[in-house]
């Protein structure tokens, strides 16, 4: 699957906001956002002066490269959402929520997406017990998500579990409990303004 590999400081600098790329890093005083908030290029760019559409746009490459999508994959989910009978936005949201990538790294089994697609590719992860290797698959509320062994993986160290997460401290497993709100999102995305960039 093509997917960028360009510098991942910049796709933050280039949103103005942290969209929490590199792990450890992300958290720590090395990250290049917590001083620069321009955009990058020379001159930057002026977020002041964005129209309204340029907002939504911007609002939803922020989205593609928080999930670590491209336009295609990105395209899919929007038109599954336009398609549903439920509100678009908040099937957008669940769609992007469900990815098994997404929920390793939600869980603490990765220290970012792309290293959580990395080891679900190793088949390092299991769903309901059973070995799962494709990073996009929809998991569903209910299913259990557990690392096959512990030593192959890193840990995201100092975060919050959300709580629509259910941790058994036993099994060492996470449990996908409930559906996530937009309230309970970590990175702040403004959903509505996506669906609106894709019905003009
Ligand atoms: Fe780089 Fe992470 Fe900071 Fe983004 S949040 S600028 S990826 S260190």
């Amino acid at each position: 699957m093509a997917r960028y590999y360009g510098p991942k400081c910049r796709m933050c600098r280039r949103e103005g906001v942290k969209l929490y790329l590199k792990g450890k890093r992300c958290e720590g005083e090395k990250c290049p956002l917590n001083d620069k908030s321009q955009a990058p290029g020379q001159h930057g760019t002026s977020r002041k002066a964005l129209s309204v559409y340029g907002m939504q746009l911007r609002e939803k490459q922020k989205a593609k490269r928080i999930y670590g999508l491209l336009e295609r994959q990105f395209r899919n989910y929007i038109n599954e959402a336009l398609r549903s009978r439920g509100v678009s936005g908040n099937i957008l949201m669940q769609k992007l929520e469900s990815r098994f990538d997404n929920l390793v790294y939600r869980s603490g089994f990765a220290v970012s997406r792309a290293q959580a697609r990395q080891n679900i590719r190793r088949g390092l992860f299991t769903v309901n017990g059973k070995k799962v290797t494709i990073p996009s698959m929809e998991i569903k509320v209910g299913n259990i998500i557990k690392p096959e062994s512990f030593e192959k993986i890193s840990l995201r160290e100092g975060f919050i579990m959300p709580d629509w997460l259910e941790v058994n401290l036993k099994e060492k497993s996470v449990k996908f409990s409930r559906f996530p709100v937009e309230e309970d999102l970590q990175e702040k995305i403004d959903i509505q303004s996506i669906i609106e960039f894709y019905s003009r």
